[in-house]
C-alpha cells in the first residue's frame, strides 16, 4: 500500500510501516504543505499519517475520497473537518492516552517558571543585568496550597492535577460539560461552574479541545472575573485564549502572569510583547516533544495505519460512524 507521511516522524514508525512491506513517502521539510501540494501528494496514496499541524479541512476531502484511511500523530484534531472524512466514508484517528504525562509536564513546568518569572530572569543574565543578591527584586509566588482551577479535566488536566496535588497539595477544582467522577473520587476535585472557576482559581490551566464552544473563551470578560494575583496557563490550543486580551490583562495586571504553549497563530511573532514580559513565559508548542512519547506515538499512528490496511477497525477511531 502507498503510505504519504506528512512530515518526518520518529523512525520507529516509520520501521513499523516498512517493515509490513508498504511502500511509504515522507514530506521531509520543516515547511508544511501547501494546500495544492497536500491534496497533489494525498491523490497519490492510499493511506495518510499527518506527523504536522496540517489541515485536512472539506475541499481537501472532496478531492481526496480516494484515501482509506487518515492516521493523525496528535491528539488534539481540530485541524481535520471530521464531518468531511465521514461524509466521504474515510475514518480518522488519533493519539490519545500516551501523550498526557509529557503534556501535563510541561502545564507544570509553565505553572512553575511562571509562578518564579523564570524565563524572565535567564534572560536578566544573558543582558548582563545580574548585578548581585537582591533581596526585593523580581519575587515570585508560591504554589502550596493554592487552589489549581482545570477548564477540561479529561486526561491530560487528570495527569496535572495529579501532579500538582502531590507536589503542592494544591485543590483542584474544574469545569467540564459533564462531570470527571475519577478525578473527584481520586483527587477530591471539585466540580465548578465556569464563573466560580474564573473567580476561585490561583492558576487556571486550559485543557478542552479547540471547538467552536471553547474557542476564545478566554477573553477580557473572562479575566476581569479572575483573580488579580491569578496564572492563566494554557497547554490546550492557543484558539481558547484572545490573545491581544490577554497581552493587556498582564499590562494592566489584571492577571499576574501566563504560561503559554501553544498560541495563535502559530509559530508566534518573535516580537510579540508576551515575549518580554516579566511574568509570561512561552514555549513553541513542546507538549509532548520527549523521545519517550514522540516514538509511542508514532508507533501508535503506524499501527492504527496498519490496522485500517487489514480491514480492522482502526484501535483509536474518531469518527466511529464510518464503520458499517
Ligand atoms: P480529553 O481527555 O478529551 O480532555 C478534554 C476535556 O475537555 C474533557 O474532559 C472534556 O470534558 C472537556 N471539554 C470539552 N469541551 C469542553 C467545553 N466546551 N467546556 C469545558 N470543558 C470541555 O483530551 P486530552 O487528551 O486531555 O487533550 C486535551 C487537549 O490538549 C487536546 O484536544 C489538544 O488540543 C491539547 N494537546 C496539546 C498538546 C501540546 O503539545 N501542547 C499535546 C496534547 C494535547 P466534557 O466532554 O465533559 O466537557
Amino acid at each position: 500500500m502507498k503510505i504519504f507521511i506528512t512530515k518526518r516522524i520518529p523512525q520507529k514508525g516509520i520501521d513499523l510501516l516498512k517493515s509490513a512491506g508498504h511502500d511509504i513517502t515522507i514530506h521531509d521539510s520543516p515547511n508544511p504543505l501547501s494546500e495544492r501540494e497536500l491534496i497533489k501528494a494525498c491523490q497519490q496514496a492510499d493511506y495518510v499519517l499527518n506527523g504536522g499541524m496540517q489541515k485536512f479541512d472539506a475541499f481537501f476531502f472532496q478531492n481526496c475520497s480516494n484515501l482509506k484511511a487518515l492516521s493523525l500523530m496528535s491528539v488534539g484534531y481540530d485541524n481535520v473537518d471530521i464531518s468531511a472524512a465521514t461524509a466521504q466514508g474515510i475514518p480518522v484517528s488519533n493519539t490519545p492516552g500516551i501523550l498526557s504525562g509529557a503534556t501535563a509536564d510541561v502545564a507544570f513546568l509553565l505553572m512553575l517558571s511562571v509562578s518564579r518569572k523564570a524565563f524572565f530572569n535567564h534572560k536578566r543574565i544573558l543582558q548582563g543585568e545580574w548585578k548581585g543578591f537582591d533581596p526585593t527584586a523580581h519575587l515570585g509566588v508560591e504554589l502550596n496550597n493554592k487552589t489549581l482551577g482545570i477548564y477540561g479535566l479529561g486526561r491530560i488536566g487528570f495527569e496535572l492535577a495529579r501532579k500538582a496535588k502531590a507536589a503542592y497539595n494544591m485543590d483542584i477544582i474544574y469545569y467540564n460539560r459533564g462531570r470527571n467522577r475519577d478525578a473527584e473520587q481520586i483527587l477530591g476535585a471539585q466540580y465548578v461552574n465556569f464563573d466560580e472557576l474564573l473567580t476561585r482559581s490561583d492558576v487556571i490551566s486550559l485543557h478542552a479541545a479547540l471547538t467552536p464552544e471553547t474557542k476564545n473563551r478566554f477573553d477580557k470578560n473572562s479575566f476581569a472575573r479572575m483573580k488579580n494575583a491569578a496564572i492563566l496557563v494554557n497547554t490546550a490550543r492557543g484558539g481558547l485564549v484572545n490573545e491581544l486580551d490577554l497581552t493587556e490583562a498582564l499590562q494592566t495586571g489584571q492577571l499576574w502572569g501566563a504560561g503559554l504553549d501553544v498560541t495563535d497563530p502559530e509559530p508566534m511573532d518573535p516580537k510579540n510583547p508576551l515575549l518580554t514580559m516579566e511574568n509570561v513565559c512561552v514555549l513553541p508548542h513542546i507538549g509532548s516533544a520527549t523521545v519517550e512519547t514522540r516514538d509511542n506515538m508514532a508507533l501508535m499512528a503506524a499501527n492504527n495505519i496498519l490496522a485500517a490496511i487489514k480491514g480492522e477497525k482502526m484501535p483509536q477511531i474518531i469518527n466511529n460512524e464510518v464503520y458499517p
